[in-house]
C-alpha cells in the first residue's frame, strides 16, 4: 500500500435492535405498540433479567395471573430476538399473538384475539397491564412513619404487587374535592400511566392541552360530606411522574370520529414542574422530558393504519417502523397523525 492511498472505509456497522415486524392480518396498531414497549430503557433491564424471567416462568398463582405471566414471557422473548437482530431484520411476532389470543379468550379483551383493526391506545394499555400482572410482586418493605402521604399512599397501592411497570411507567396524583360552599376538601391520591389530553385548538401549544388537563374542574352536582349536595372544585395536582410519560391525544369523539387537528409541537424539551403540587417531595418534580416515541394513526377510525417513530437508545438514532419496514429518520414528526406522544425523562438532573 503507497503512502497516499486513502484509508479504507471503516467496515459497516451493525445496527442493534432494528427490526421489523411482519404484520399478521390487521395487527398494524399491535406492531407499532411492540416497538414503542419495548424502546422503554427499562425494558432492556427486564427481557435480560434472568432470574426475573424464571420467576414470570414459574406462573404466580391466581385466576388471571398464569395468562398474564404467560403474556410477559412471550413479550420477553419477542423483544429479546427484536434486540438480537442486527441491520434491520424483521421478526415474525406469532407465536406473542398466539400467546394474546389465548389469554383473551373469555375475556373483554376478546377482540384482541381477532383479525380486526384495534385501537393503539387500549392495546397499550392492555400491554402494559398484562406485563404488570405478569411480573408483579408483592413489596417487603414498608414506608417509615416519617415518610410523606405521598410516599404511603404509593407504597399502598403497590403493596399487593409491584413491578418494574409500575416504577417505568405510572405517576400518582392528588385530588382534593373542595366544597364550594363551605370549603370542606376530602383528599385522594390516584395513579396512572397516560395521561389524556385534548387536541389542541387554533393556536394552542403541547404546555397548553397539557395546562387544560390538569385545570380546575367545576362539579355542579355533588354531596357534600359536611353541608349536603351542593358543587365542588375539583383540582389534579403531580405527586409523582414516570421516567416514561405516555400523553395520549383525544383524537376519537364518543361517535368515533375522529379529529384530524394537527399537535403543534416541535419535539423541545418539557418540564412538568408548573402541574406538581407544592408540597410534592419526590424527585421526578425537576426531570426534563424530551420525546421517546410517537404513535401516528392515518385515516380513520375504520380501516385506518399505525405506524410508530421509536428512539433506538443503544444506537442513539430515531427509526420510523411501518410494519416490516424500518426507515431512519431523523426524529419524530408532530402533526394531524399523533396520537400518542411518549416522553422519556433527560437522564442528567436526577
Ligand atoms: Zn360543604
Amino acid at each position: 500500500m503507497s503512502d497516499d492511498a486513502p484509508p479504507p472505509p471503516p467496515p459497516p456497522q451493525p445496527l442493534r435492535g432494528v427490526c421489523g415486524l411482519v404484520n399478521l392480518g390487521n395487527t398494524c396498531y399491535m406492531n407499532s405498540v411492540i416497538q414503542i414497549v419495548r424502546a422503554f430503557p427499562e425494558w432492556a433491564a427486564i427481557y435480560t433479567d434472568q432470574s426475573l424471567i424464571d420467576r414470570i416462568k414459574e406462573s404466580p398463582t391466581g385466576p388471571a395471573m398464569p395468562l398474564a405471566a404467560s403474556v410477559t414471557h412471550a413479550f420477553i422473548e419477542l423483544t429479546q430476538s427484536m434486540w438480537a437482530c442486527k441491520s434491520a431484520m424483521v421478526c415474525r411476532p406469532l407465536a406473542f399473538y398466539q400467546k394474546i389470543q389465548e389469554a383473551v379468550r373469555g375475556t373483554i379483551y376478546e377482540d384482541f384475539g381477532r383479525p380486526l383493526p384495534h385501537d393503539g391506545h387500549e392495546y397499550m394499555t392492555y400491554l402494559l397491564d398484562q406485563a404488570h400482572e405478569g411480573m408483579a410482586a408483592p413489596t417487603v418493605t414498608d414506608s417509615p412513619n416519617d415518610a410523606s402521604p405521598a410516599t404511603k399512599a404509593w407504597a399502598d397501592i403497590w403493596a399487593r404487587g409491584h413491578s418494574p411497570i409500575s416504577e417505568a411507567t405510572f405517576g400518582l396524583d392528588r385530588v382534593v374535592c373542595r366544597c364550594n360552599a363551605c370549603g370542606h376538601e376530602s383528599v385522594r391520591w390516584e395513579h396512572f400511566n397516560m395521561l389524556k389530553v385534548p387536541i389542541p385548538g387554533p393556536g394552542q401549544t403541547l404546555a397548553d392541552v397539557i395546562a387544560t388537563e390538569r385545570a380546575p374542574l367545576l362539579i355542579a352536582e355533588y354531596k357534600c360530606d359536611k353541608c349536603g349536595p351542593g358543587s365542588t372544585t375539583l383540582t389534579r395536582e403531580f405527586h409523582r411522574l414516570p421516567p416514561n410519560l405516555i400523553v395520549v391525544f383525544d383524537r376519537f369523539t364518543e361517535t368515533r370520529q375522529k379529529i384530524h387537528t394537527a399537535v403543534a409541537y416541535d419535539g423541545s424539551p418539557i418540564s412538568f414542574t408548573p402541574h406538581f403540587a407544592a408540597d410534592a417531595d419526590h424527585r421526578s418534580r425537576t426531570w426534563i422530558y424530551e420525546p421517546l416515541a410517537t404513535l401516528d394513526h392515518m385515516g380513520n377510525h375504520f380501516g385506518g393504519h399505525y405506524a410508530c417513530t421509536v428512539r433506538n437508545f443503544v444506537e442513539d438514532s430515531w427509526w420510523q417502523y411501518d410494519d416490516m419496514r424500518a426507515t431512519s429518520v431523523r426524529g419524530p414528526d408532530f402533526g394531524a397523525t399523533t396520537y400518542i406522544i411518549v416522553f422519556r425523562r433527560q437522564s442528567s438532573g436526577d
